[in-house]
């Protein structure tokens, strides 16, 4: 998903503005984590050469419980930033040539940041098989 930001980057510096975003296509991100939806905000504010993205997201994912095999569906709300910029500077990224911002690799990167490193469909799990 790119967000237009032509018009944004001419407004005055400090400027800020909210847009909505979000999506209902199921997206598999790899190693058996699927992204069912996401919902959110991004606050966009004018820094002259660059652009600060605060992204607040809702996603619904579904995983395979590490314990029992099983898939399970996990709702996650968070909140994070990144700045964008035209010149390819390292941590940041960058503005498209076209005057939009990609945002769906941020929110990727941070859906797998914020995952577990054990992913149990819920914390009691027993498991497939169980040793008395
Ligand atoms: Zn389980």
């Amino acid at each position: 998903m790119n967000i237009d930001i032509k018009n944004f980057i001419n407004t005055a510096i400090g400027n800020t503005e909210t847009r909505e975003i979000g999506s209902e296509n199921e997206t598999d991100l790899g190693d058996d984590i699927v992204l069912k939806k996401y919902i959110g905000k991004v606050e966009l504010t004018n820094l002259e050469e660059e652009v600060l993205a605060r992204f607040k997201v809702s996603v619904d994912i579904e995983t395979i419980c590490d314990r029992c095999l099983e898939r399970f569906a996990t709702h996650n709300d968070f909140r994070f930033e990144r700045e964008y910029t035209f010149s390819a500077e390292e941590d940041k990224l960058k503005i498209e040539k076209d005057k939009t911002i990609e945002i769906f690799e941020p929110i990727r990167e941070e859906i797998i940041l914020r995952l577990p490193m054990k992913k149990l469909c819920k914390e009691d799990c027993g498991g497939m098989e169980k040793v008395d």
